[in-house]
């Protein structure tokens, strides 16, 4: 996953959770230690939210 913030590589949690019809999934960047959500709908990447914190 490309990190939204700052395009480098994201890796995931490995947290996943339903989201109304969609499937999420947490991801954190090691370039700039951002964390965010992307959100998935039928299988494809619908967008990604950054975390707050
Ligand atoms: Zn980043």
């Amino acid at each position: 996953m490309k990190c939204p913030v700052c395009g480098g590589e994201a890796k995931a949690t490995g947290k996943e959770w339903k989201f109304g019809q969609f499937d999420a999934k947490g991801y954190k960047c090691s370039s700039c230690a951002k964390s965010f959500s992307a959100y998935y709908k039928a299988g494809k990447l619908s967008h990604t939210v950054p975390k707050a914190k």
